[in-house]
């Protein structure tokens, strides 16, 4: 357990005072990561409304302190040694269906707070005949990580349908920026690089059958079912992107990493899924280090035997800032 020191305790009550509520101390994060990996934070804090995302981030703000927003969990590593600043976990959720806007009198916009679990927003748009996003069904996490990281399946992903997003600037103003300004691309938007904090999203979504849109989203949620470990399995979902070839066509990355023989790769508690061979899992006991070893040993294998680097997907928070 870290001892507090005086710069801590400082925080402790200016927290306080602006959020409301208190923070907490020395919680594991392993607690809240899908891979079940990551040791303590110096402060942790669940959000469940705005006011207290802002408060939150402003105290940090003040007092200097290092601070990162998560929504769910699922695609992150946290570092065995935990987090040194405060790890904020947006859990500020809501849905409401708008009215057509003027432009597009066919689409009906959805508005969704970033916390709000990405499941929900599917279900929420089939429940109202709405379709557009039955591709994103069986992706964990939230909508605000979606946003963050252009999440997508099936060669389609959330830009498409993403209207503008309401975001918390790393000063603490606030703006609303539409599609371009989070340069989207595969797996990847502005926000990687800014910082900026998404608190409220809208998706133009349209009108459709209401049977087709729930059988869609049942065949979607199928091929995963068939293909994917099973909900319990500690994992972040694909761990490398899929490497673009020499012709500008994605090439799947579970299948080079076949080919150099990961399926039988481990490396202490971390594995490789048997059914897929890009989805790295905690077998048990797992840590940051071995499935940080593990993946530097299958890219090492895919540059060596096949010539291609591939890039992570899973994003590694470290305690420290590299060279901090
Ligand atoms: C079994 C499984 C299958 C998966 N399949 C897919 C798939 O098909 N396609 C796909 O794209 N992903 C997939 N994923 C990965 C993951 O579910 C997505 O990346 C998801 O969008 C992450 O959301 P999250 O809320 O869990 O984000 P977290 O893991 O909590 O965070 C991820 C990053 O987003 C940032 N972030 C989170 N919320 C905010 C916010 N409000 N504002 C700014 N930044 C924020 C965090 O700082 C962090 O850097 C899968 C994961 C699993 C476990």
């Amino acid at each position: 357990m870290r001892v507090m020191s005086g710069a801590d305790s400082d925080f402790v009550a200016l927290f306080l005072g602006k959020v409301g509520r208190s923070v907490q101390s020395g919680v594991r994060l392993a607690d809240h990561s899908y891979f079940r990996i990551g040791g303590p934070a110096d402060f942790f804090f669940e959000a469940g409304t705005v006011g207290e995302l802002r408060g939150a981030l402003d105290a940090a703000r003040e007092a200097a302190v290092r601070a990162v927003v998560i929504g769910a969990g699922s695609n992150i590593l946290f570092d065995d040694a935990g987090f040194r600043g405060l790890i904020l976990k947006n859990a500020v959720r809501g849905l409401r269906l708008e009215s057509p806007p003027p432009g597009a009198p066919d689409g009906r916009p959805v508005e969704a707070s970033a916390g709000t679990p990405l499941r929900d927003l599917v279900e929420f748009g089939a429940a109202n005949g709405l379709a557009g996003l039955e591709f994103l069904a069986g992706i964990p996490g939230t909508v605000g990580g979606a946003v963050f990281g252009n999440a997508g399946a099936f060669g389609r992903c959330l830009s498409e349908s993403l209207e503008w997003a309401h975001l918390l600037g790393r000063d603490g103003a606030e703006r609303r920026e539409t599609r371009d300004y989070f340069d989207f691309g595969y797996r990847d938007s502005k926000l990687k690089r800014t910082g900026e904090t998404v608190l409220l999203v809208s998706v133009l979504l349209t009108p459709g059958n209401p049977a087709s849109i729930r059988d869609l989203i049942d065949e979607y949620l199928g091929y995963r079912a068939a293909r994917h470990p099973s909900p319990g399995t500690a994992c972040a979902g694909s761990y490398f992107k899929n490497p673009i070839g020499p012709d500008g066509v994605k090439i799947p990355a579970g299948s080079l990493l076949e080919r150099v023989g990961a399926k039988d790769a481990s490396v202490g508690g971390a594995a490789v899924f048997h059914g897929h061979a890009n989805f790295l899992y905690n077998r048990g006991g797992a840590t940051a280090a071995d499935v940080l070893a593990l993946a530097r040993d299958l890219k090492e294998r895919v540059r060596t035997r096949l010539g291609v680097a591939l890039e992570e997907e899973v994003i590694f928070l470290r305690a420290v800032p590299e060279g901090g």
